[in-house]
């Protein structure tokens, strides 16, 4: 088997999120790149998809529940089986980890969840992982004919391909059973037409501030709108009500890979550094040289970070953002 399959998932339809494009990035070194969607990609989109080097793209709708990892996945295994890949490359969120996981099964393939980087060493799928909080550099070997990974967020910077090009529509004929006792009671959409960041899972910088706000989050959102970062925050924070659980970063929140992450009035426990320890840049604004997130910190400043980011703002306005 050769080539590697990228599912769209749902973005097909609003054009390629930034993960998206890095998946792609990273699956041109692997071979030949098909991309699987649910609904006929537009001009715009297949254009897209050709600056990233895929040649093909495979789509075949989905039954309701779309959204079933159980459903999905049988369209992805049926992917690959049509176009002989040897590796499934998914972006890596609640819903594509679920849906990589039935298709590894149905498949008998191995898994990789949360790769930071891969490549094939003798025609074996390799990922590197960093494990229990951050502190250990993993590597992977999928031993298995086809290999399925997710890919975490920033990973790597999305570059389009050095030579574009046109890629083929193809109607990919998947039977795909909804499984038996397998009903869709309710749907909630969450609607993120207003929102005005990027998504906290998926953003190239996050600005997170603690209990050391004391509730006032005014200079964590300034600092984040100024760098176009997402806003997170710790779970004792949610707890008392300051920002939603969407916003909480940890162990039992979001798992975030920025590029950087600044921690502002947080201490680090485990439970919070379990979920942004895969950050490339830690940056730790507290009043206390030895919160644990000043000490696992590239960079710590200490002081009052109603200051210190009032004043980084400052900084990042005088030389333009
Ligand atoms: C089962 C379980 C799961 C959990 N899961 C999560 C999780 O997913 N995510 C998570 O975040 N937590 C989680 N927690 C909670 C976690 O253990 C910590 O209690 C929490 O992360 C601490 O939040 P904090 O850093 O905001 O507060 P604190 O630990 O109180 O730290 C506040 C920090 O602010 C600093 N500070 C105070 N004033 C200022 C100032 N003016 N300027 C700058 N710095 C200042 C202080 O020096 C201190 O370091 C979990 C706990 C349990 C038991």
């Amino acid at each position: 088997m050769t080539g590697v399959l990228v599912p769209l998932g749902s973005d097909a339809a609003a054009g390629l999120r930034p993960a998206t494009r890095e998946v792609l990035t990273l699956a041109r070194d692997l071979g030949e790149v098909t991309a699987l969607a649910h609904t006929t990609p537009t001009a715009d989109l297949l254009a897209e998809l050709g600056s990233y080097g895929v040649t093909r793209v495979l789509t075949t709708p989905l039954p309701e529940p779309a959204s079933a990892a159980a459903v999905a996945a049988q369209a992805v295994v049926s992917a690959v089986t049509e176009v002989s890949c040897a590796v499934v490359l998914f972006t890596s969120s609640f819903t594509t980890k679920e849906i990589a996981a039935h298709t590894a099964h149905r498949l008998g393939a191995g898994l990789l969840i949360d790769v930071g980087g891969v490549h094939l060493d003798g025609g074996r799928l390799v990922g590197g992982k960093r494990a229990f909080g951050g502190t250990w550099e993993t590597v992977c070997e999928v031993r298995t004919e086809v290999a399925v990974a997710t890919v975490t967020p920033n990973a790597v910077m999305a570059r389009p391909a050095p030579q574009p090009t046109v890629p083929e529509l193809r109607d990919l004929p998947a039977e795909i059973e909804v499984p038996p006792r397998l009903e869709l009671l309710e749907r909630t959409v969450a609607d993120h037409s207003g929102d005005t960041r990027p998504s906290l899972a998926e953003a190239a910088i996050v600005v997170s501030g603690g209990r050391g706000t004391f509730g006032d989050f005014e200079p964590v959102e300034e600092l984040a709108d100024a760098l176009g970062a997402a806003v997170g925050t710790t779970r004792d924070c949610v707890e008392e009500g300051w920002l939603p659980p969407e916003a909480m970063v940890g162990q039992t929140g979001t798992t975030v890979a920025p590029r950087v992450y600044i921690g502002a009035g947080i201490s680090g426990a485990p439970h919070h550094i379990g979920g942004m320890a895969g950050a490339g840049t830690v940056v730790a604004v507290n009043i206390d040289d030895e919160a644990p997130l000043v000490q696992l910190a590239d960079f710590a400043v200490i002081g009052d970070l109603s200051s210190v980011l009032a004043d980084a703002v400052e900084a990042l306005r005088e030389h333009g953002g």
